[in-house]
């Protein structure tokens, strides 16, 4: 069966050569009962792994059954050990995460054997060495001596000629060494039993060949019993492994050690959580950058100025002022900031001016007309000084009453008036460029401004028997606070009509602020009454209305300012002055930030940023998730070369990792969307991942998937490539 000419087998390490065992002459036939005796490091080992085909050998000739090996690929000894031989280790080489039964199935299935088809095999097997008892225990729990038992019954289902045992009772106490090497006897016919065992008593009577070896060479080959007719080797069957098997032993082995299948999920879980996480907050940013304030388009684009909001998001308090103003390059606060760039109109008769409205405590110039404001409603005009109202009808507009419109969002105006201011003071300017003009008013006509800003860009909702109406709000004086008069309409939403007391809840939310009021309805208008309740007299031009008490109205809407703009003195250390107000808890943007395009500008390179860095994320973690993974899956090494010495190929391994990687990978991803859809349904109460999470689609959701399967992917590629990078036998004792 084997036949060894003059073989030579040397290692290579880093530079040194070492001799394993030198110019071996040697034949063993089928029936053979081969005992190897020698000190240690005499080279039994290493003869036992060239005669297996676990390594090759670098001089001389090995046949077997009758072909030449030396030209022999790593394909070709692979087919030759699944025909031929069978392995037993001193460490046993066992899965401790299976059964017995499975342990011994596991050859059979690696082999491209049904599962069905050969359970009775298995039992019979197992029966034989005296496991019966045990057949589902897992091989963790089982004694030295049963253990080797288990390798004994794998290494016989197969029914290979020949069977290689290495000090297969090494690790055993003489008791069990004995039972194992009584069932090694009982086995061992009709095959090629080579053995290594320093118990030569117990085999003695066996034994038809005793070899001892001496620093690589033999010294001594015994033929005790001589094989006159020596019969065929049968070759053991094998096919590829079916597909159904692979799947069954990936999803085997991605349950089968729990600390291990927590630990990459675990890994899994964060590697998704991390890169969404990532993304989802460039997309945020993004977003922000699109939506920073109202100030849509800004009209001042001064270098001196930067915009201010709070990064906590509340509003400005007058300490924040004084802060602010404490900062040295500071030169003033504009605090409503909608009111330099939110241009309105005044009017009066055919005159119509346009212009920014400012706070009359920013006035610095000197009026060349009229005088300074007495009264909340009394205006300081800045003008250009050749415009046409000023050459030719300054009678029509010093001292003269205009009406404010009310707006209907940034440079849009209806035909109401929301106020009147009069004009008490001018001061011209002369600059060719700039058509606009400003006006210098009071406070509370500023807060009337911003309320009338803040309303139309909110989002508002009506309440009413836990239904959303589609109805608008209006303040009236007539209303008590707490108060609602609704259309008589409205009482159809209720049983028996009953309609009156009923709460109604209005809900204001915009980028700054939610507000909610709690009132309860006090009567219904009709065509009828509604002059007595609300002193409007035209019915049908009010209907669909829900009348508030003025000052709830305004409790709404007339918030406190949430953006300012800073105004420095010096534009050249502007940056510095940023850095001192990001300190105050505030984010600042230089407004010059926004001129034409670069809004969109900012956005395209953090959209260009954003790309990049998920790309170099998605790169960094897979290495770190490789590495955590290669930790974790060390204890998977052992059983991964374990497959590869039973049998498995390149590609089965490779397929088995990567359907076991797979599940874990999903089920971590499953994990992950639970755990978001936890944070948004409240369940979890983590806003800030709620938050982020608004910001991903669904098909950001299922690319990310793909990410993630195909991380795993080249991670079980990597890793398949490792096992089978050397030989088996290297391999496996670079693991154990
Ligand atoms: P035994 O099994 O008889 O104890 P081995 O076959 O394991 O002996 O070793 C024979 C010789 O080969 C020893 O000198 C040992 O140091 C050397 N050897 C074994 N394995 C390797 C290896 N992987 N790399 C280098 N030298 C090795
Ligand atoms: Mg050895």
């Amino acid at each position: 069966m084997l036949k060894l000419e003059n073989v030579s087998k040397f290692y290579y390490n880093k530079g040194i050569i070492a001799s394993g065992f030198t110019k071996v002459n040697l034949e063993l036939k089928i029936g053979e009962f081969v005992v190897i005796t020698g000190e240690s490091g005499s080279g039994k080992s290493t003869l036992l792994n060239v005669i297996s085909g676990l390594d090759s050998y670098e001089e001389g000739e090995m046949y077997a059954n009758g072909n030449e090996t030396s030209h022999f690929s790593e394909k070709d000894f692979e087919d030759y050990r699944r025909k031929y031989v069978a392995n037993i280790f001193q460490t046993f080489n066992l899965v401790n995460s299976y059964t017995v039964y499975q342990n011994i199935e596991l050859v059979l299935l690696l082999n491209g054997y049904k599962k069905r088809k050969v359970k009775k095999k298995i039992l019979d097997i197992i029966d034989q060495v005296g496991l019966t008892k045990f057949k589902n225990t897992k091989v963790s729990k089982l004694s030295g001596g049963q253990k080797q038992r288990v390798a004994i019954a794998r290494a016989m289902v197969k029914d290979t000629p020949i069977i290689v045992a290495d000090e297969p009772t090494g690790n055993l106490d003489s008791e069990s060494a004995k039972e194992v090497l009584e069932i090694l006897k009982r086995v061992a016919k009709n095959k090629l039993v080579v053995i290594v065992t320093h118990n030569i008593e117990q085999v003695e009577e066996q034994a038809t060949r005793i070899i001892k070896m001496h620093d690589g060479r033999i010294i001594q080959n015994t033929e005790i019993k001589r094989i006159s007719k020596e019969p065929e080797a049968i070759e053991s069957d094998y096919n590829n492994i079916s597909v159904f098997n692979k799947y069954r032993l990936g999803i085997r082995n991605t349950f089968n050690i729990k600390s291990k299948f927590l630990l990459l999920f675990a890994v899994f879980f964060f590697m998704a959580a991390a890169i969404l996480a990532e993304y989802s907050s460039f997309q945020m940013s993004e977003k922000e950058q699109s939506d920073y304030g109202y100030s849509v388009g800004f009209r001042d684009l001064s270098e001196n100025r930067i915009l201010v909001n709070k990064k906590d998001k509340t509003s400005f308090t007058s300490e924040d002022f004084d802060k602010i103003k404490e900062l040295s390059n500071v030169d003033y606060i504009v605090e409503d900031d909608v009111t330099i760039d939110g241009g309105i109109p005044i009017s009066r008769g055919d005159l119509s001016l346009h212009g920014n409205m400012l706070d009359i405590k920013n006035f610095k110039g000197e009026l060349d007309y009229g005088r300074m404001p007495e009264s909340d409603d009394e205006i300081i005009l800045k003008i250009r000084n050749d415009h046409f109202y000023i050459e030719e009808r300054m009678d029509d507009v010093l001292n003269k009453t205009f009406s404010i419109l009310k707006s209907q969002g940034i440079n849009a105006w209806s035909n109401e008036t929301a106020g009147e201011v009069t004009i008490v003071g001018i001061e011209t300017f002369d600059d060719v460029n700039d058509y606009d003009c400003k006006f210098y008013v009071s406070k509370s006509i500023l807060n009337q401004f911003r309320a009338d800003i803040n309303k139309n860009y909110s989002e508002m909702k009506i309440l009413l028997n836990d239904k959303y109406v589609q109805f608008t709000i209006e303040p009236n004086e007539y209303v008590e606070k707490g108060k609602a008069i609704v259309d008589d309409e409205l009482k159809y939403q209720f049983k028996n009509y009953r309609i009156i007391n009923k709460p109604l809840n209005i809900y204001v939310k915009n980028i700054y602020y939610n507000e909610e009021l709690e009132l309860s309805i006090s009567n219904t208008y009709t065509k009828y009454n509604i002059k007595r309740l609300t002193g409007l007299d035209k019915y049908d031009n009010n209907r669909f209305k829900i009348f508030i008490n003025t000052d709830d109205y305004n409790s709404l809407y007339n918030k406190p300012t949430h953006q300012s703009s800073v105004y420095v003195k010096d534009a050249e250390i502007i940056d510095e002055t940023m850095n001192q107000l990001d300190n105050l808890g505030l984010n600042p943007k230089k407004v010059t930030d926004f001129k034409v395009n670069q809004g969109e500008t900012s956005q395209r390179i953090i959209k260009i940023i954003k790309v990049v860095v998920t790309i170099i994320l998605i790169i960094v973690l897979f290495f770190i998730s490789y590495i955590i993974i290669k930790i974790i899956l060390k204890s998977r090494n052992v059983y991964y070369t374990t497959l590869r010495m039973l049998g498995a190929t390149y590609k089965n391994v490779r397929r088995i990792l990567d359907i076991e990687l797979f599940i874990n990978s999903t089920i971590s991803y499953i994990g992950l969307m639970l755990f978001i859809y936890c944070t948004k349904a409240n369940i979890i109460n983590l806003e800030y991942i709620a938050k982020l999470s608004e910001y991903l689609t669904y098909k950001e959701y299922a690319i990310m998937y793909l990410v993630i399967i195909v991380i795993s992917r080249l991670i079980s590629i990597k890793f398949a490539r490792k096992i089978f990078k050397n030989s088996a036998i290297n391999t496996y004792n670079e693991e154990v």
